[in-house]
């Protein structure tokens, strides 16, 4: 199994090798960066298994790491702090860190607190079923049914909607709308996404009328509905 790989955010470097050295004791890859202009940076290009964030920063607090990190992504993660106010665990639960530790804390716990915070991610992954979506998309047939009846795009419509069903419930631009369509075509790309996705939504209609299957965010894109 590859070793879970850990991003640590942490400025005081005696600190940094101690928690490294216990993680990687417990068979963590470690990566270690001490400004949280790094991290995110870092997070733009590639996401780790976990995060732990030291929130006094020299550059910014680690809540703002963390705020930067949920716009994309629900990694798991552990504050650490040397601040005393009751007021950062409130804030730090509510930003949505999943742990707070304060210093000085023993190794020890913060090996205990990071596998049990793993343990509760892995086990929410697991058990959440896959969404029930009315929307079947046979990637081999290239083809979609929708509530059981056979949708009668054309290409550009079904990659348009195969793009969406991708990711039901995440709003896509346009341009990310054309982009993921155009890789799987070699034809030259329509660029009017609005009239194609009109008459996706006319089709879809024509079976469930009551229903609004693709939501129009204005202003930023469309979304497939994610909740039936
Ligand atoms: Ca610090």
């Amino acid at each position: 199994m590859q070793p879970r790989r850990i991003l640590l955010v942490e400025d005081e470097r005696p600190i940094a090798e101690n928690i490294i050295f216990a993680l990687e004791q417990e068979r963590f890859a470690v990566h270690w960066v001490s400004t949280g202009g790094e991290a995110i940076q870092l997070l733009e290009s590639a996401l780790p298994d976990f995060l732990i964030l030291d929130i006094n920063l020299p550059d910014m607090t680690g809540f703002d790491v963390c705020r930067a990190l949920r716009k994309k992504a629900e990694t798991p993660v552990l504050f650490l702090s040397a601040r005393q106010e009751e007021i950062d665990r409130i804030v730090a639960l509510e930003i949505g860190g999943d742990d707070y530790l304060m210093k000085p804390f023993s190794l020890r716990e913060l090996s205990a607190r990071v596998k049990a915070i793993l343990r509760r991610s892995d086990a929410r992954t697991t058990e959440s079923p896959a969404p029930v979506t009315p929307l079947v998309i046979d990637d081999k047939r290239s083809r979609a049914e929708y509530f059981g009846e056979k949708l009668e795009l054309s290409k550009y419509e079904y990659f348009i909607l195969c793009t969406l069903a991708k990711r039901p419930g995440w709003v896509f631009s346009r341009d990310q709308l054309i982009d993921h369509a155009m890789g799987q075509m070699s034809a030259p790309f329509d660029r009017t996404i609005d009239a194609h996705i009109k008459s996706i939504r006319a089709k879809l209609r024509k079976i469930k009328p009551e229903i609004e299957a693709i939501e129009t965010h204005r202003g930023f894109g469309y979304s497939l509905r994610e909740y039936w």
